[in-house]
């Protein structure tokens, strides 16, 4: 079933009184990332929703709003197949109103604390998190799910819209379901159709410091300066880093030596595709 409006959706969900309701907020162009979040919410609820929806507010003004693909038709074949009960996709004017200038002198925004937000993707995507957290918490109210789904490929984001649901009292459950990727270790990403063949293969460095840095971490080293240098024999003049941190993975506080709670996460443009990944030093 796939529905635009809020009132519908609010309607069909309130038809599934006592059940169990799973909802995986996504923005579409879908992948086996995207379906993995899926399967699990199909094996934990009785009812899945996902939420299909480009966010504009999460946009900055020079990033990928406008070409960022599109491909609901498609997307909904995969959720149909997949057995998903219903994919909410409302167009901006629904979420926002019609008309309606986008920002916080006009909407009632959701801002994380800056300390959570003042790092990593945050740094360089200024109002990110605000437009990501106003969004899941519409979604959370339109949906009201017991579970929600997120993948830890957005590790900050999964930490962040923890951080709300308790400082905010959400009545839902965040559930983190692990990377997937292609065998190659490329982290699936939406984005990943702007690379060239070769923009592919440079892509491939991410994973491959990543893996480095926990098999250096497994030998023994703790160092995080000495986990961070390694990195630098990878990248060559097709990679423009933007960061590369080891943080507590669940609080993304910086420790004193890498322990099994540390994150590794690297953000890196290839062909000005900018990708991000991460991987746990421990289990
Ligand atoms: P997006 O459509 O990019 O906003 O992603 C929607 C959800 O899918 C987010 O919770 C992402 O973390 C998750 N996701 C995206 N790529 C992957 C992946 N390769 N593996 C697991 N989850 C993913």
């Amino acid at each position: 079933m796939l529905v635009h409006k809020t009132e519908e959706v609010k309607n069909t969900v309130k038809s599934w009184k006592g059940l169990k309701v799973g909802l995986v907020p996504t923005m579409g162009a879908l992948h086996e990332g995207h379906l993995s979040l899926i399967k699990k919410a199909k094996e934990t609820c009785d009812k899945v929703v996902v939420s299909i929806f480009v966010n504009p507010i999460q946009f900055g003004p020079a990033e990928d709003y406008d070409k960022y693909p599109r491909t609901l038709d498609k997307d909904f074949e995969l959720c149909t197949k997949e057995g998903v009960d219903l994919v909410f996709a409302p167009a901006p004017s629904e979420m926002y109103g019609e008309g309606q200038k986008l920002s916080n002198d006009t909407l009632t925004y959701v801002c994380p604390p800056f300390f959570y937000v003042n790092k990593l993707c945050g740094k360089t995507r200024t109002g990110h998190f605000d437009g990501v957290c106003t969004v899941v918490l519409k979604l959370f109210n339109i949906v009201r799910p017991d579970c929600a789904f997120f993948g830890q490929k957005d590790a900050q984001q999964v930490v962040i819209v923890k951080k709300m649901v308790k400082d905010l009292n959400v009545p839902v459950e965040i559930i983190q379901c692990p990377i997937v990727r292609e065998e190659s270790g490329l982290a699936l990403s939406s984005r990943n159709k702007y690379l060239s063949e070769e923009g592919r293969k440079n892509a491939l460095t991410l994973s491959r410091i990543l893996n480095n840095i926990r098999a250096c971490y497994k030998k023994g080293i703790t160092d995080i300066e000495a986990l961070k240098e390694t990195a630098y024999g990878y990248l060559t003049d097709k990679h423009d880093l933007e960061y590369l941190e080891i943080l507590d993975r669940n609080t993304l506080e910086e420790q004193e030596e890498a322990n099994n709670d540390s994150i590794a996460l690297i953000a890196c443009r290839v062909e000005n595709v900018r990708l991000i990944d991460n991987i746990y030093l421990g289990e």
